[in-house]
């Protein structure tokens, strides 16, 4: 089976295509039948306005022309980083945006395997496309090719549940549910007075990173890995701005929010879209009022920063076994 990834306007310098012989698009009005596209803005001229709405024509003709089971890359420094205008080409049916060479190598890689597959005798049809696939594939399928679709939308094609987040109920399809602590760790990372924050799957919105605590686990390590799973950025601790414990007969709950920093070896923000997030971006606290967020916090931690707030001794979370002298 032969697949098709055409680029326009040309390919990005770093392209490398091990598997793919990539075809330039002549012009927005061609023939867009593919199975990948790369708009690439950039190179002397990026966010040229012509340029930039030659790519937004062609990426809207593609969902209507054929749907969602075309992936469309979005290739562009200055779009990455700013979440949004990330958010604005997402609106339009861009799947991923990166300006990362490794990242775009590694997902057309993904792609290639996902496209090449042999038939087997169970495959699921996808709720979003026409892709039918076995079910290890479907769990790849579905979080990268459609993060964004809102909850609730689909019935799982696996099981027929309507599960509140379809690509992560995909995903986990056939693994043992893990026990579940109601104790959470939220991490505000702060970069050159921007904030790190998530572009949420099913598009709720951008969020700070953070989730569950697993089992095993302390409220540092759980934040680190969060960190790591939404963002794929490597942070360090540096302190703990609050520790919230909200009692209630239905869900009772703790959580913990984390202040820290990227170390300077980290990798950049994450930009393939998978079961945990969209993407990452830092943020202006400016920039927050005209973004989607899935809640207030962003706003809250930006403004207590920014006024001083303090942030408090790392040495407070601790483990009953590992106390220091004291008195002594
Ligand atoms: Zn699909
Ligand atoms: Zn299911």
């Amino acid at each position: 089976m032969s697949i098709t990834l055409l680029v326009y306007p040309t390919a990005p310098a770093s392209l490398s295509t091990p598997h793919f012989t990539p075809e330039v698009l002549a012009s927005p009005t061609s023939n867009l039948a593919c199975d990948i596209i790369v708009l690439t803005l950039g190179g002397t001229h990026d966010g040229a306005p012509d340029e930039k709405e030659a790519c937004q024509e062609i990426a809207v003709r593609i969902r209507k022309e054929q749907g969602k089971g075309v992936f469309i890359i979005l290739w562009s420094e200055q779009v990455s980083q700013s979440a949004i205008e990330r958010t604005r080409w997402q609106k339009i049916g861009i799947n991923m945006i990166t300006c990362i060479p490794t990242h775009l190598t590694s997902v057309l890689s993904t792609l290639h395997t996902l496209l090449t597959l042999s038939p087997t005798n169970t495959m699921y049809p996808c709720p979003h496309c026409p892709a039918c696939l076995p079910l290890e594939a479907l769990q790849i399928h579905l979080p990268l090719y459609h993060t964004q679709e809102p909850n609730r939308k689909s019935s799982c094609p696996i099981c027929g549940a309507h599960p509140r987040f379809l690509a992560v109920h995909v995903h986990t399809h056939n693994t043992e549910p893990g026990h579940r602590l109601p104790l959470f760790a939220l991490v505000v990372c702060i970069k050159d007075n921007k904030v790190l924050l998530v572009d949420e799957v099913a598009g709720q919105g951008w969020w700070i990173p953070g989730g569950g605590v697993d089992p095993g686990e302390d409220f540092c390590e759980a934040a680190t890995r969060e960190v790591w799973e939404e963002t794929g950025m490597e942070v360090e601790l540096k302190g703990v701005l609050r520790i919230e414990v909200s009692p209630g007969e239905g869900y009772p709950r703790m959580r913990v929010i984390f202040y820290a920093e990227p170390i300077s070896t980290s990798p950049p923000p994450k930009s393939i879209p998978d079961y945990e997030s969209a993407g990452a971006c830092f943020v202006s606290p400016t920039e927050l009022d005209s973004l989607p967020l899935r809640g207030r916090e962003p706003v809250l931690w930006c403004t207590y920063l920014q006024q001083g707030g303090i942030i408090h001794s790392l040495s407070v979370m601790g483990k009953e076994w590992a106390r220091p002298a004291i008195g002594s």
